[in-house]
């Protein structure tokens, strides 16, 4: 048996369960171990300033897990258009138990890019637009708002809306929109108060900033513009020409001269790597909550594993917007091992949303279940 050293009390709320520089927690003796037979034996420890009880394993990822998998091959196969059940068949798991790993991959990924976005260095602008996909049918469009840096392609932050089908329908399409509406509606300005967030983080990459402004492309849509208005703070750094939004119609060619050609590649390399966002696919997203946790996945695997796309430039998206390369060594080499705590993470509302998956599938009943202990 390794000696294990517990970096910390994992119960919230005890006054040792923290993470800082320089501290050593030494508050703790051991308490047994028990036998695995996925991980062999586990040493067990009692904290004695709360009395909490824990193992080495309630720090590692698979915490209550019963099989080892690889969480780089999972990203790897998510981002390479495998569906579910062909990573299930490939690493002999049930889909169940795919996405399970998933959400896990999703809560590291978060705590990752909320660490070491607390030491970035940036100096470009910024692009934000809607991805239109769907969840459980095609009469529950969502938008996912993508908010990317114009000279990395790094995703600064994603949130999903969903909507109220529109366009072209049959009168039986009709009929049957207004037959689930009955039992699901979109809550009204969805798209307004999505966007909403984005704006609040065009903030805090403002506040990073060694410049005195900021651009935030988007399309005409008038929805953005009402949402940039109604965020307070927003709006005074617009007025104090700090944060300037300037918009492109839809329309203009998608070419790489567009200011909103960041948004227009994500489209693409979504469209062609996500199998539930594929055109035509027979597969698709069921649970809303899921959605968002193999699209955090697939983001933290184009932010930092992805080669910038330029030829011949090995640097990833993170390390051109301006991230250390030294702090992403450090933190990836240790991302599917040590467990990510919410209580020790500083979350945007919309990664807390996915943490917790606290949003709403339509025309599913009830909350999504969360293990208890992801919510510690
Ligand atoms: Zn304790």
């Amino acid at each position: 048996m390794t000696a294990f050293i517990p970096p910390f009390c994992p119960r919230p709320g005890c006054e040792h369960h923290r993470e800082a520089p320089g501290f050593r927690y030494h508050a703790y003796k051991p308490w047994g171990a028990y036998a695995t037979k996925a991980f062999g034996p586990v040493p067990r420890f009692r904290c004695t300033a709360c009395g909490k009880t824990f193992s080495s394993q309630t720090f590692s990822v698979d915490y209550y897990a019963k099989r080892v998998v690889d969480y780089e091959d999972l990203a790897g196969r998510l981002s390479s258009c495998e569906c579910l059940r062909a990573m299930g068949r490939s690493l002999g798991l049930s889909s169940d138990s795919v996405s399970n790993r998933i959400a896990r991959a999703a809560r590291q990924a978060f705590a990752v890019e909320s660490r070491l976005s607390r030491t970035r260095v940036l100096a470009e602008n910024l692009a934000a637009d809607g991805f239109e996909t769907f969840c459980v049918s095609q009469y529950h469009p969502n938008n996912i708002h993508l908010l990317v840096g114009s000279d990395s392609q790094f995703v600064y932050a994603a949130n999903l809306a969903t909507l109220r089908r529109k366009g072209r329908m049959t009168e039986g399409q009709k009929r049957k929109r207004w037959r689930l509406e009955r039992l699901f509606r979109p809550p009204p300005r969805a798209v307004e108060r999505a966007f909403g967030q984005i704006a609040a983080e065009c903030l805090r990459v403002l506040a990073d900033e060694p410049r005195a402004s900021l651009t935030l492309w988007t399309d005409e849509k008038a929805d953005y513009r009402r949402a940039l208005a109604a965020e307070p703070c927003v709006a005074f750094l617009a007025k104090e020409g700090r944060l300037v939004h300037r918009t492109v119609s839809s329309r203009a060619a998608r070419t790489r001269a567009n200011p909103l050609f960041p948004v227009n590649y994500l489209d693409r390399e979504l469209r062609k790597d996500l199998h539930e966002h594929v055109r035509e696919t027979v597969c698709f997203g069921r649970n809303i909550n899921r959605q968002m946790e193999r699209l955090a996945l697939y983001i933290f695997a184009h932010n930092y594993r992805k080669r910038y796309r330029i030829p011949n430039d090995r640097r990833s998206h993170a390390e051109v917007a301006g991230y250390d390369p030294r702090r992403i060594a450090v933190e990836l080499k240790l991302v599917w091992k040590r467990r990510a705590f919410l209580s020790l993470t500083e979350t945007t509302p919309s990664m807390r949303d996915s943490w917790l998956r606290l949003r709403e599938t339509p025309l599913k009943k009830g909350k999504d279940y969360l293990p208890r202990y992801a919510a510690a």
